[in-house]
């Protein structure tokens, strides 16, 4: 996976000095002894940091303005001990640029019935203080993520570290850079939008390259780089040469190899991380890079084809939140309306990402019928099955919306002996004909970023630390 940068998380705990010196230092040990076992547990995917008691409204407002400044900082845990006087926390919290997440929890899962008296009241105030707490953020219209529960339970810290990745791809957003490689297809509507709203709304920089300084770099690529990785290939895919010659194989092969090196270069030398494609500008390329984009995609770059840069940059930001696992560009293609049956057959004319195969994926040379270029060498497999997210995002002029339903994955029912790509079915949960019906009533496009990692609360959550709500199709 193409790495993003070591990130960790601030746990602050919130109390006051009514209860004296003595409570307040067992606020702060019991609050580390959570901590430290959120750590130990190893179900987070990034660490927590204990930072303080807070007091004041001084010291709150401080540890916020120290979390926006600070890169390394992906959010903020908090979590109410005792009562902490809700008034305190109004600057800090609106100042607070980065995701939230108001743990209401208690230190112990029980109430010590034999031993309960008031002093153990006053330190355990949770059940209040963290009501308090949570008006505040409520008035504010601050959007915050709550989880509520015993913070032991595995389930619960299941949601945080969901949570996290939620937070870390918010974080990385704005790090995302697009280069498209020539402008979008011709007269194609749902592809296009505002770049600067986008950056607006999600941090992307999204930036015209032409191809030529493509094929520059690709020229540029070495002829012992390429056959170094393609012998390497060889222990990952099934080289199938098919109806090709060895050495028509080879050469389309070798040459997506190069392309592959090429628009890897070309994206590491300038910071970005997505691309796009556009089968109607390939000028002095051979090939519409297939295989090329295939393997960068399995390495975590975010990929659209027909240069729709919303989808490259959804596919990089959602790979960074599922940790590249079973996350990838797709196209809606063909359809099963048999009742019973009723399946979307999602494919591309090429770059079908190899993160949701099933088996080993094939390396194939087939002509394509589009294009007019040479017969280009890409990845052939069968999707996998399992429950996943289909989300796309479609700029409606004043808005972007981003839209999505629950699928179930699945294998086709028969061999499909005469299709040169690679494809994943699926069914939307509340069955194809009102999923269909309402994804066109809505306005989501035909390029999605399908998941099989990433939840429906994820993207519930994802959608409003962008301000958005997420259009979710039940
Ligand atoms: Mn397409």
């Amino acid at each position: 996976m193409k790495k993003v940068q070591d990130y960790e998380f601030w746990f602050v705990t919130g109390s006051q000095f009514l209860y004296g010196e003595e409570t307040l230092r067992s606020v702060e040990k019991d609050a580390k002894e959570i901590v430290d076992k959120l750590n130990e547990s190893k179900k987070l995917p990034y660490p927590v940091k204990f930072k303080l008691v807070a007091t004041t409204a001084e010291n709150i407002t401080e540890v916020m303005k120290e979390v926006n400044y600070n890169d390394k900082v992906a959010g903020v845990i908090t979590w109410m001990h005792t009562f902490s006087p809700a008034k305190n926390w109004i600057r800090g919290t609106e100042l607070l640029q980065k995701p939230l997440l108001h743990l209401a929890t208690q230190f112990l899962n029980h109430i010590p019935y034999d031993t309960i008296d008031f002093d153990y009241m006053n330190l355990n105030q949770s059940a209040h203080g963290d009501r308090e707490y949570a008006f505040i953020n409520a008035r504010l219209r601050k959007n915050n993520k709550i989880i509520s529960g015993y913070w032991g339970d595995e389930g619960i810290q299941k949601q945080i570290a969901k949570w996290m990745d939620v937070a870390v791809a918010y974080n990385e957003s704005y790090g995302i850079k697009v280069v498209t490689f020539a402008d979008k297809m011709r007269n194609v509507a749902v592809t296009d939008g505002d770049k600067i709203e986008a950056q607006i709304k999600f941090g992307w920089t999204v930036d015209y390259w032409g191809v030529a300084d493509l094929v520059e770099e690709v020229n540029a690529v070495s002829d012992e780089d390429i056959d170094k990785k393609y012998e390497e290939m060889k222990n990952d895919y099934n080289f199938v040469e098919g109806q090709n010659s060895s050495e028509k194989f080879e050469h389309n092969t070798k040459y997506q190899i190069r392309e592959y090196f090429g628009l890897k270069k070309f994206m590491d030398d300038r910071g970005y991380t997505a691309f796009t494609t556009n089968f109607e500008d390939l000028a002095g390329l051979e090939q519409l890079p297939g295989l090329a984009a295939q393997m960068l995609m399995a390495e975590g770059y975010g990929f659209a084809g027909e240069g729709d840069w919303k989808t490259a940059a959804l596919d990089r930001l959602l790979k960074i939140m599922a940790h590249n696992k079973q996350t990838v560009f797709m196209e809606d293609y063909t359809l099963d309306l048999r009742e019973g049956h009723e399946a979307i057959l999602g494919s591309h004319m090429l770059e079908v990402d190899p993160g949701i195969s099933s088996d080993k994926p094939r390396v194939e040379v087939h002509p394509l019928d589009i294009g007019g270029k040479a017969d280009p060498a890409r990845l052939v497999f069968t999707g996998r099955e399992g429950d996943a997210m289909d989300v796309t995002i479609s700029d409606f002029g004043n808005e972007y919306r981003m839209i999505g339903y629950a699928v179930e994955g699945h294998k086709a029912p028969k061999p499909t002996p005469h299709l040169p790509v690679a494809k994943q079915m699926w069914t939307p949960k509340m069955g194809l004909k009102n999923g269909a019906t309402q994804w066109i009533h809505d306005g989501g496009g035909h390029h999605t970023v399908l998941t099989f990692n990433a939840t429906e609360t994820q993207f519930q959550d994802l959608a409003t630390m962008f301000g958005l709500t997420f259009n979710d199709i039940k």
